[in-house]
């Protein structure tokens, strides 16, 4: 194999370094984050992997990560002695876009969604934020398996093309020069740098060093500038709000304030600690939908970091959820392939679930406007929880909105409980309607005989309504009812008009079916209209006619 070579980045990696150095520029400081944050993260799979094979860091086993400037060079450097990256891993990881998130990430940049910082932010781009402020990037690094010899080299400028070449290197780990744009210069002072690590790294678990300046120069003294310690593990009461703010946004991907955490420790047979935090907007990967990209919960053991493991510690429903849970009595050695089928692991489980229903019950509770930005941003992924969850139908059915015939408009603020709360003496159901759109739920005819009567209907029209009441049949002994399905509830009076009304229109009923053959199961008079004459309808055990085109979109 060639030591020194020149080669292409992959064409997507290009795009998003184009789209990233360009959108991002509002917002360059976070590349010091994004940095510190990947440092971090080398620092941990160092550890856990020296669990198995304590060698690795044999001779240099007190990690930490290096933030140094130099004035004449123009450079800053990020330096840890984590795990290092061989040849290969350099290639994977840096030249290369590997992960499918990274890929709807660009297809979401490069479409009508304009490039835009805030999503990027949350994203979380990483590395390629270096050159947001540098016009060339050096990578030095060494695996910690590897031996002096097989240092690496990497350097590009971020245009099209990296070189690459074999080095010798002393120490393992990871150095990531940026040489700083020529306007870049306030990256080049030591106040700048440190008010950046402590605003957004404070909480990172190595300690972060910074050389102690003299006479505006950096010194070969180092000091520690960051709080290095496991903010969970702390007494809540030594914990102050920008604290929690802040190891929020040193978990990355978002560098918005999250809207509300919560934060326990469990004493017992078995103890572990959560810090579980509400996001205050989507982040990209649920956005899109996406499932494969849940890096939102860090499983800790004793405060070791052991991996993300969101699938295991949340139901899919949470997944917006975003922190940590720190166990004390898993094995560390433990593997993916054991916590899927761990008891102790469910009972954490449950315990974060109980967690997050709590917090987002007390916002609903005590803090509307913040219960509503949630709701917003996170209803419909919450609304999966009726069919995925049924120990807590209940408890999440509680949490949900509704637009409604008897609410303010389209807004979504109408609850299960609010419904039941107006319901008239002798109403047993709990009425709905699923459409497209609030409009078209709203206009619908299937109302009129509703409103004529002034029965309260909720009125669904999110894409996933339809697929979650079909889990949700009943909610505090009221049955939940589609408008649009059997018969509307009429009294004895009624009964009675619609009966003659049947035997005067036979002929008319006769002639209709006739008429439209198959198309229809069957022709009735229906006490359903005040205004409009006629409309269809489904039978009890239809499928409404947008899931049945839902089902038809996805192939089934
Ligand atoms: P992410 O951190 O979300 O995976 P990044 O773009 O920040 O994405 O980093 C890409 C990958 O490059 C990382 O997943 C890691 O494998 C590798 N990497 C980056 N920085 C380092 C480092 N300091 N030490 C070891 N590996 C690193
Ligand atoms: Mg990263």
């Amino acid at each position: 194999a060639p030591t020194a070579e020149t080669r292409k980045f992959e064409a997507e990696v290009a795009q998003v370094l184009h789209l990233v150095t360009h959108s991002l520029y509002s917002h360059k400081e976070i590349f010091l984050r994004e940095l510190v944050s990947n440092a971090s993260d080398a620092c941990d799979k160092l550890r856990f992997e020296s669990i198995a094979n304590s060698e690795l860091s044999a001779g240099d086993s007190e990690l930490h990560i290096d933030v140094s400037w130099d004035p004449q060079a123009r450079t800053v450097t990020v330096r840890d002695n984590g795990i290092g990256m061989n040849r290969d891993e350099i290639v994977a990881n840096i030249g290369t876009i590997a992960s499918s998130g990274t890929k709807r990430f660009l297809e979401a940049m490069s479409g009508e969604q304009k490039a835009d910082a805030r999503l990027i932010g949350q994203f979380g781009v990483g590395f390629y934020s270096a050159f947001v402020v540098a016009d060339k990037v050096t990578v030095l690094s060494r695996r910690a398996d590897a031996p002096a010899g097989e240092g690496v080299k990497w350097e590009s400028d971020g245009k099209g093309e990296y070189s690459l070449e074999q080095v010798e290197q002393a120490e393992r780990g990871t150095s990531v020069i940026l040489h700083l744009k020529a306007d870049e210069d306030e990256f080049l002072k030591r106040w700048q740098l440190r008010s950046l690590i402590t605003r957004y790294s404070d909480h990172v678990a190595f300690p972060i060093r910074m050389p102690v300046e003299k006479d505006d120069k950096p010194t070969d003294e180092w000091e520690t500038i960051n709080a290095a310690s496991a903010l969970w593990a702390k007494p809540k009461s030594e914990i102050s709000d920008e604290d929690y703010q802040s190891f929020y946004k040193s978990l990355g991907h978002d560098f918005n304030d999250a809207l509300a955490w919560t934060h326990n420790r469990v004493e017992g047979s078995q103890s572990f600690t959560t810090l579980l935090y509400l996001p205050s907007q989507p982040p990209f990967d649920l956005m899109m939908g996406g499932r494969d990209e849940r890096k939102g919960l860090k499983l800790y053991i004793k405060r070791v970091f052991i991996m993300d493991a969101a699938e295991e510690l949340l139901p899919n429903y949470l997944r917006f959820v975003r922190g940590v849970v720190d166990a004390d009595d898993l094995p560390l050695n433990v593997s993916r392939e054991i916590l899927q089928h761990n008891r102790q692991l469910d009972r954490i489980k449950a315990a974060c679930v109980k967690r997050v229903l709590d917090l987002i019950e007390k916002l609903a509770r005590d803090e509307p406007e913040k219960f509503q930005t949630f709701y917003k941003a996170f209803g419909n992924t919450l609304k999966e929880g009726i069919s995925e969850d049924a120990n807590n139908r209940e408890r999440i059915a509680k949490l949900l909105r509704f637009a409604s015939t008897k609410g303010e408009g389209a807004a979504q603020n109408v609850s299960l409980d609010d419904y039941i709360g107006r319901m008239a003496i002798g109403q047993d159901a709990i009425w709905y309607i699923t459409a497209d759109s609030y409009a078209a739920a709203f206009g619908s005819p299937q109302l009129e005989a509703f409103k004529a009567k002034d029965i309260e209907v909720l009125l669904m029209s999110d894409r996933i309504d339809e697929w979650m009441i079909g889990s949700l049949s009943e909610y505090e002994g009221k049955k939940l009812k589609s408008v649009a399905k059997g018969d509307v509830p009429l009294d004895e009076a009624d009964k009675k008009k619609q009966e003659d009304a049947t035997k005067e229109a036979e002929p008319l009923l006769k002639k209709l079916k006739e008429l439209l053959g198959d198309r229809v199961g069957e022709v009735k008079v229906s006490a359903r209209l005040t205004d409009s004459p006629s409309c269809l309808a489904l039978s009890d055990y239809e499928m409404a006619p947008h899931l049945a085109r839902l089902l038809r979109e996805a192939g089934q």
